[in-house]
């Protein structure tokens, strides 16, 4: 048996209907954006594996760093101990954080930097009496991460159909615009007294189909939730790390969070690790001498070594001149490919912040499970791209580290795959 044949005897894969399924392509080797598969046939990953790689597959400065952590300590219990590793990463993030950060709780994945944002949230409220505050505020069309909590505060979508009973409430938003942003701001007003916390992804939503909006707007917003003190937590866990073409999507906003969830592009896209950011807001409603305002939450592997020094060494190439200068000619580059984009048909809604450029494909019903997304990614990978469409959402986030031939190739292709399909 080939490894495709013994992945399909054993594994189930994420988001995948297990049913019918093409077997998984043996993928042997990463190097820059390119995966190579075991066929000999290599692919542009022009999505960064899910919107985590950052500097390139395989990065040896980041491989040498994690080896030489593994040879020194690869775990320890963090209750009680501390690592340099843990504690390098919280001085080095802390000050280029945008807002007035203190303290940094770390995590596993996006889910959990949320989750954590959440239970910190609530508890908060908890600690200082006020419990009144209950609900959560969030947009229509977000996520958060598919655990319970997330779940709850992701929009209800096919992802969560199956659990709708099970998530606790959550007063939805519209994403704004200039019509609705009275609208808005009059809800917050109206259940200002009950709302603990308000999550955002600020100015792009990811897995809700990369759709974007206007800062001075969303500053609106999280005007009237500091007025009726909600602690606005920003969900970065995508657009963190340069992503939006600044080194946080918060930057661009005058209103900051009181936290901010990390979690994606931290590592550089190597090892699974979150952080959950906060201020001293925040964190001073824990320090108590009443035992029950503790914070009860961790995970084992929390602030595991190895992340923590993939996350520095990932730090030390995201700031060299070099790398940002890679985000601005990317950021130019996309803003250039969708001017050439406007000519097709069957295009609509083209839009770039930064790294990221996405336009929606008008072929097909409009919905995350459209067929056309499939026919996209096997169309293009002919080719030596790898793209994956989220419904009509045709998008791309490469690695920083593509080259000037490699991120044309990724146009040329697009453009091929849309005349094939006019
Ligand atoms: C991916 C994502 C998450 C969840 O992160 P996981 O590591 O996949 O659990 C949460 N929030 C946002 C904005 C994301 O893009």
């Amino acid at each position: 048996m080939n490894l495709a044949e013994r992945d399909q005897q054993v594994i189930w894969h994420p988001f995948t209907q297990q049913k019918n399924r093409l077997p998984p392509i043996p993928i042997v080797k990463g190097e820059g954006t390119l995966l190579f598969a075991e066929d000999g046939s290599t692919f542009i990953d022009t999505i960064s594996s899910w919107w985590v790689t950052l500097h390139g597959h395989a990065h040896p400065y980041i491989a040498e760093k994690i080896y030489q952590q593994a040879l020194q300590l690869e775990q320890v219990i963090f209750a009680g101990f501390t690592h340099e590793p843990a504690v390098r990463l919280a001085e080095r993030l802390l000050p280029i954080l945008p807002g007035n950060f203190s303290r940094i709780f770390y995590s596993d994945n996006g889910s959990t930097s949320t989750e954590v944002a959440l239970k910190m949230s609530i508890q908060y409220w908890w600690n200082k009496g006020e419990t009144h505050r209950k609900k959560i505020l969030a947009f229509k069309n977000s996520y958060h991460g598919d655990t319970f909590g997330a779940m709850s505060v992701s929009d209800r979508s096919v992802f969560t159909l199956a659990f709708h009973d099970f998530l606790f409430e959550v007063i939805f938003i519209d994403t704004p615009t200039e019509n609705n942003i009275n609208s808005i701001n009059a809800i917050i007003h109206e259940h200002s007294g009950e709302l603990a916390a308000f999550i955002y992804e600020p100015l792009v939503q990811g897995a809700g189909g990369m759709k974007m909006f206007e800062a001075l707007l969303m500053d609106e917003i999280l005007n009237s939730a500091k007025l009726s003190d909600i602690i606005c937590i920003a969900d970065e866990v995508m657009t963190g790390f340069g992503r939006t073409g600044s080194l946080f999507a918060s930057e661009y906003l005058q209103n900051k969070p009181d936290i901010i969830c990390l979690s994606k592009g931290l590592t550089g896209g190597t090892m699974a690790l979150g952080i959950t950011a906060c201020n001293d807001r925040i964190y001073e409603a824990y320090v108590n001498d009443d035992k029950y305002k503790t914070f009860f939450h961790g995970h084992s592997f929390t602030a595991n070594p190895l992340a923590c020094s993939a996350a520095l060494a990932s730090l030390d190439l995201l700031m060299k001149e070099e790398c940002l200068n890679k985000i601005r000619w990317i950021t130019e580059s996309n803003k250039q490919f969708a001017e050439q984009l406007i000519g097709y048909p069957q295009v609509k809604d083209i839009r770039t912040k930064g790294t990221i450029l996405a336009f929606e494909i008008t072929l097909g019903k409009d919905e995350y499970l459209n067929s056309i997304s499939t026919t996209i990614t096997e169309m293009v990978m002919t080719k030596g791209v790898y793209l994956r469409p989220l419904g009509n959402t045709v998008y791309i986030m490469p690695p920083y580290c593509i080259t000037e031939s490699e991120l044309q190739k990724t146009y040329e292709v697009t453009e091929w795959v849309l005349s094939e399909l006019a």
